[in-house]
């Protein structure tokens, strides 16, 4: 494995351990620190910020999962980060590639409607609970004025 920071090899279990990652983000602070963030998408690991990953190391592998077209069967092929489609957690190991950061995006957008959509249903079913009350109150003036009506034959 090829460190998408420091650019050091370095063997397979060192990095799933996490163990270079949490070195190497310490050593180069600054440098991700400069990364951007430019969507509110998190890390499903640690929760924090996705920075937008430049143009720098090997391969990457989505961790967006199916929905990824990145992704065969479930299971994520490398992308080849090209600055403006790798989104990354570094210190987790944590990427997204950019159809999976706006699928995300999307999602939430979604949610916030479906939110927003289920109050103003809310507010119609208490016009709907209003409802009956006011036939309740129609309804027997209206037999009646249909009895006047008879009564009138
Ligand atoms: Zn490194
Ligand atoms: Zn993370
Ligand atoms: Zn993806």
């Amino acid at each position: 494995m090829q460190c998408h920071l420091c650019l050091v090899k370095v063997g397979r279990g060192k990095w799933e351990s996490g163990i270079h990652r949490r070195k190497c983000a310490d050593n180069n602070l600054g440098v991700l620190q400069r990364l951007p963030i430019p969507f509110d998408v998190t890390c499903s690991i640690c929760h924090g910020m996705l920075r937008q990953w430049p143009r720098r190391g090997p391969a990457f592998r989505c961790g967006g999962g199916r929905g990824c077209p990145a992704a065969m069967g479930g299971r994520p092929l490398p992308l080849d980060n090209n600055g403006a489609n790798r989104f990354s957690c570094f210190e987790c190991g944590f990427d997204l590639c950019r159809s999976c950061v706006q699928r995300r995006m999307r999602r939430r957008a979604e949610a916030a409607a479906v939110k927003e959509g289920q109050g103003m249903a809310r507010g119609r079913r208490g016009q709907a609970n209003r409802d009956p009350d006011l036939l309740q109150v129609r309804e027997p003036s209206i037999r009646r004025l249909k009895l006047e009506y008879s009564d009138v034959r």
